[in-house]
């Protein structure tokens, strides 16, 4: 599948649009359309529902170590300037970034990658023979991008190609010792790179009228923290016991440097995050249960199997705090031939979060974890001072509990769900001719619009029945109601958005009462009974 056909599609059919797109858009940020909307509440619900609403407290969970209970969140956005100081974010969240001093503009060091070439540069003034180390970002086919940009470098015409000469294969520029020599991604001047720098993803606000510096915070860069700060209420005003969960979906914001990759990496997104509280002692066994229950789950939901994968974390990639990482990761189609994005990532975080959060931001020192301090011996950020310990009335202990987070990003799987259902195939049309059909194939819970109600022909009382039975579906399903243009085409048209079903009401429906269901997948047409459509449907569905 090409990522064009379903970026296209997305746009033709209201999944997704540029955000401000009548202004030209805003870089890193998507809207969802009508039916994208329909789409990522879905991804949003079978997540709350499986992770939250169903799970039974009561019994163990297949592969769980035992009980657990489950509780939900909902936290604002800005939060107090200190919860960003504590949780590192303040301090730690860089990315690095090159700017490039002819183009002025900036790119994610980590994902600027090029490669050697040596030819005969055409210029005003005659020829002469040069080295430079072409560059791109990474995109779906990284050797014709560099094709493009040596052409232009060396004012060559596509026939003239065979003249370059390419030296060792793709790597990153991070790879390299200088920037002499490199010309930028969009620079028409080699050495422009400068040195990479830091720069912060945090979003910068201003609270109140006054605006001094003090009265500055920033949009949360995740939802975790929001959590963390009100362990202690949820512990207090409600009765769960230690293992237990918190749950919650909402809008995050990072200043990307380079967003791209259609929503994957996006300025704003949404997450959908859990921060499991557990026994430090049995938190390894709650590590590794998350890890695969997570797995589990997008496989559950239709993720095939070839495409996902389960990638622990080297010693070396681990954050100070962890004693285990995992990322689950799909082979988006925009990425290079076996590269994988992550979708999630579920992290044991020990006790790092809880504790920061009392006694000031921790450093590693040694195998501690200590507060960080400043030269004069005071905390470099300082606690909430109150007391984040929780206390067992079985056991008559009191610990910190470890955490485990998996961290899921709702958009992230809103577009691995997409690219999975793509498909194209042959079907026959109304003449029996055979055409090309693009379809979407989602797990139903996923589908946006779960049927379709047609009259044949807008004539004989077909359309007064058909509205009747699209009024009764919509009491339980997301049902859309179409009678314009021939019905093949509108099967095509609703194939497209990947409704599994298509009512049809046709002259037989008036004399017995029965209808067809078409099926999406495999275009069979069985006659239903009016009054059986409802659970019908809701059999095929389940
Ligand atoms: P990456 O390495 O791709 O930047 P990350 O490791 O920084 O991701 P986390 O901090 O673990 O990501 O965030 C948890 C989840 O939030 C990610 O797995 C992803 O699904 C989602 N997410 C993070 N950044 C973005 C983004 N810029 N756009 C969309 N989703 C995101």
């Amino acid at each position: 599948m090409q990522m064009e056909n379903l970026t296209a599609l997305c746009k033709r059919r209201g999944f997704l649009f540029q955000s401000s797109e009548i202004y030209g858009g805003l870089n890193g940020f998507w809207d969802y359309g009508p039916l994208g909307v329909l789409l990522k509440r879905n991804v949003k619900d079978a997540w709350w529902n499986d992770m939250v609403m169903s799970h039974n407290e009561l019994t163990a969970a297949a592969g769980a170590p035992g009980t657990y209970e489950m509780t939900g969140l909902d936290c604002t956005i800005i939060m107090h300037p200190q919860i960003w100081k504590c949780s590192g974010h303040y301090d730690l969240f860089h990315d690095f970034m090159v700017d490039c001093r002819e183009t002025k503009r900036r790119y994610r060091y980590d994902h600027v990658i090029g490669r050697w070439v040596a030819g005969r540069r055409q210029t005003a003034d005659g020829s002469h023979q040069q080295k430079v180390f072409v560059t791109t970002m990474e995109t779906e086919n990284t050797q014709t991008a560099l094709d493009e940009a040596a052409l232009k470098f060396f004012g060559l015409r596509k026939k003239d190609i065979e003249s370059l000469q390419w030296e060792g294969g793709i790597t990153p520029i991070s790879k390299l010792t200088s920037f002499e020599n490199v010309l930028g991604p969009d620079a028409k001047h080699a050495g422009t790179l400068t040195e990479p720098r830091e720069f912060n993803l945090m979003f910068k606000t201003t609270i109140g009228a006054l605006g001094g510096e003090e009265d500055v915070s920033f949009l949360r860069p995740e939802t975790a923290q929001g959590i963390f700060a009100n362990f202690k209420n949820v512990c207090d005003s409600t009765r769960v016991r230690i293992p237990f969960g918190i749950a919650q979906i909402g809008k995050s914001f990072r200043n990307e440097i380079t967003p791209r990759n259609f929503t994957f990496r996006s300025r704003e997104f949404e997450q959908m995050e859990i921060e499991f509280f557990c026994r430090p002692d049995q938190s390894a066994e709650w590590y590794k249960f998350w890890r695969d229950k997570r797995f589990a789950w997008y496989t559950q939901m239709g993720l095939s199997s070839e495409k996902l994968r389960l990638r622990e974390h080297d010693a070396d990639e681990l954050s100070h705090y962890s004693c285990g990482t995992a990322d689950i990761e799909y082979q988006f189609p925009f990425l290079q031939p076996g590269e994988f994005g992550e979708l999630e990532g579920v992290a044991h975080r020990g006790d790092f979060d809880l504790r920061s959060h009392m006694e000031g931001k921790l450093v590693k020192e040694g195998n501690e974890l200590v507060v960080e301090k400043l030269p004069n011996g005071q905390p470099k950020h300082r606690g909430s001072g109150k007391d984040l310990s929780y206390y067992d009335d079985l056991t008559k202990e009191r610990f910190v509990p470890h955490v485990i987070e998996p961290s899921a990003g709702a958009d992230r799987a809103t577009l691995a769900f997409l690219c999975e259902a793509y498909q194209a195939d042959t079907a026959p049309d109304e003449k029996g001719e055979p055409q090309e059909r693009i379809y979407l194939k989602f797990h139903p819970r996923l589908a946006p619009v779960k049927a379709a109600v047609f009259p044949l022909v807008k004539k004989d009382g077909m359309p007064e029945a058909a509205a009747e039975i699209y009024g009764e579906l919509k009491k339980h399903f997301s049902t859309f109601y179409d009678d314009k243009g021939a019905v093949g085409r509108r099967y095509r048209r609703q194939d497209e958005i990947g409704t599994p079903y298509c009512i049809t009401v046709d002259g037989q429906t008036l004399q017995d009462g029965t209808v067809t269901i078409r099926d999406m997948d495999t275009l069979k047409q069985e006659r239903v009974k009016r009054e059986e459509i409802v659970n019908v449907l809701k059999e095929k569905l389940n």
